[in-house]
């Protein structure tokens, strides 16, 4: 079923230059990157977008790094969009994540982990809604 997901290049990614490269393993894999947008993330917006972690010990360091640097905010559309990113994407800890997967190739730490991608189609629709109008994509 063709869906779509939510995708972040995180500051680190961006900061290294890595925003093309990580471009190419997600259309590579089939995904198509239906509307794109570099941003500088606020406090609030960081602070919302990771609401659910609130509670986790490393929440406030998320907040920090998140709106370290620029991001690039994005929406993919794909046959089985959401599970097919998050294999993508690898572990949240890249000593974890499988060969070829963008976090094994690209991401520095737990932490610093060079994209976010939604865990559900339901997440994935708030997620969109919080930086993307019906306009905003192209399809
Ligand atoms: N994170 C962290 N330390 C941890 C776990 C997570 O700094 O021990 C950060 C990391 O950037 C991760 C984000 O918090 O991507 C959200 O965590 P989640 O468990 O949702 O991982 P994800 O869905 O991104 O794989
Ligand atoms: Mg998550």
């Amino acid at each position: 079923m063709t869906e779509r997901t939510f995708s972040i290049i995180k500051p680190d990614a961006t900061a290294r230059n890595l925003t093309g490269k990580i471009n190419a393993v997600i259309e590579d894999a089939g995904l198509r990157i239906v509307a794109q947008r570099r941003i500088r993330m606020t406090r609030t917006q960081a602070e919302k977008f990771y609401e659910v972690h609130k509670e986790r010990p490393f929440y406030g360091e998320l907040v920090d790094f998140m709106t370290s640097g620029p991001v690039v905010v994005q929406v993919l559309e794909g046959d089985g969009a959401v599970a097919k990113y998050r294999e993508v994407m690898g572990a949240t800890n890249p000593e974890q994540a499988a060969a070829g997967t963008i976090r094994k190739l690209f991401a520095v730490n737990v932490g610093e982990n060079s994209v976010h991608g939604s865990d559900s189609a339901d997440n994935a629709k708030l997620e969109i809604a919080q930086f993307f109008t019906d306009a905003d994509i192209a399809g």
